[in-house]
């Protein structure tokens, strides 16, 4: 099946989450249409049509990012440009510190990801996943990417602390959005029976 991402990182991170599965990657030439759903759900939907309507085999697409309550679910579908098109994590995630100081609140997060599938026969499926937490006022660690260094999860317990930046590939695949989303779609195919997300 084809993965409609041009993220080689994504690839990887999803053969890993779907193992027996062989991801395929885009067509050359190929080009993304534009993300402007409004809704991780249906970026998804866009992306993975676009890679189905152009090589006709079965796709998948993710989307995904972070929504903090105290900021009214921002960034939201915006995780990856909020401080600008062409702004890379570290923008992101002192712009997203910066205004969640400022809104002084309880600093809850969560990590939303949308995986899409259009099956064999067209059929259109969607699986989501959320990975609750809060943020923190400071950077930890250097694994993961993006909002990861401030971003603790709750699945580790409260005596852990550690953030997402901390933890091992494994550790978080155990229990983030992407992988919570990926064991759902690896249940729809029947690769990991009765797996819980
Ligand atoms: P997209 O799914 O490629 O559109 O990217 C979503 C954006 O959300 C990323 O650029 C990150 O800013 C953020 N994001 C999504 N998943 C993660 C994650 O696992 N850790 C940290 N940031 C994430």
């Amino acid at each position: 099946m084809i993965l409609a991402t041009g993220n080689e990182h994504k690839l990887a991170e999803m053969e890993e989450l779907l193992p027996g599965v062989a991801l395929h990657r885009l067509p050359p030439g190929f080009e993304m249409p534009p993300e402007d759903g409004d809704s991780f759900e249906a970026n998804a939907l866009i992306k993975a049509r676009a890679a189905r309507a152009a090589t006709g085999e079965v796709a998948i697409a993710d989307d995904s990012g972070i929504e903090v309550d105290d900021l009214g679910g921002a960034p939201g579908i915006y995780s990856a440009r909020y401080a600008g098109v062409d702004a890379g994590d570290e923008a992101n995630l002192a712009k997203l510190l910066r205004e969640v100081d400022a809104a002084d609140g309880d600093r809850r997060a969560a990590y939303v990801c949308a995986i899409a599938l259009i099956d064999e026969d067209g059929v259109e499926h969607v699986f989501e996943a959320r990975c609750e937490g809060r943020l923190l006022d400071e950077r930890r660690g250097s694994g993961g990417f993006g909002y990861d260094p401030a971003f603790v999860p709750d699945d580790t317990g409260p005596e852990d602390g550690r953030t997402m930046a901390e933890l091992s590939a494994a550790e978080k695949n155990a229990i983030s959005h992407r992988g919570r989303a990926a064991r759902l779609l690896g249940r729809h195919f029947g690769l990991v029976a009765g797996a819980s997300p």
